[in-house]
């Protein structure tokens, strides 16, 4: 797992690490990596930008987001291109799944808001390995609904930055970026270089010292 530097319960599995939102197993394991409970809160996922209030794990519901101020439930989100980010307040966590429809969808700012909905206040955030501007070739239709973060692949084909784009809308708050391109390192999972149904997760939590 990547644990980015100073923050206190953050971290960015690989494809070793394997799907702990789905798996039991591996998620035991990466529990007991990490010295967290094994019950975690989780969401299906459907690309939009909503972030729900979690106090107890299990299945929360549709969105893309959720967030606690419970120490001792760990949150999780499962990718494969998309980006994981963590957001850490004074006494509460959150954690977003974002492709460009939740770029677009604004869900940076949904997040952000619901921190503040929480009484506490946005700190730092981590946007974990996804796809980069590298191999993230778009058409017309997804550059205008990301805005002003076009980029170029290896390759010379038009792309976007969407960790760019994640860090805009994370203005005002110390942000941590993976460098990793989820589609041209093998030891993550992608679903535009394998078109697989295997995830990543990565994993938020408020410690229960
Ligand atoms: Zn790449």
């Amino acid at each position: 797992m990547i644990r980015p530097a100073g923050f206190r319960g953050a971290a960015f599995g690989d494809a070793g690490d394997g799907n702990g939102r789905d798996d039991l197993e591996r998620r035991e394991l990466i529990s007991d990596e990490l010295g967290i409970p094994r019950a975690w809160a989780f969401v299906h996922q459907v690309h939009g930008g909503v972030v729900l209030n979690v106090d107890q794990p299990g299945l929360a519901g549709s969105a893309d987001g959720l967030i606690t101020d419970r120490p001792g439930l760990p949150l999780t989100i499962a990718t494969a291109d998309c980006m994981p980010i963590i957001i850490e307040g004074d006494h509460s966590v959150a954690i977003l799944h974002a492709g460009w429809r939740g770029v677009a969808a604004e869900i940076m700012g949904s997040g952000i808001k619901a921190m503040k909905a929480l009484g506490d206040t946005p700190r730092r955030a981590a946007i974990g390995p996804s796809i980069g501007p590298c191999c993230y070739e778009v058409g017309d239709e997804v550059r205008a609904a990301v805005g002003d973060y076009a980029s170029r692949t290896t390759s010379g084909t038009p792309s976007v930055d969407l960790r760019s784009a994640a860090a805009g809308q994370l203005s005002g708050l110390d942000v941590w970026r993976s460098d990793v391109c989820t589609h041209s390192d093998p030891g993550f999972r992608s679903y535009r270089r394998d078109a697989t149904t295997e995830r990543q997760v990565a994993v938020a939590w408020l410690p229960e010292d």
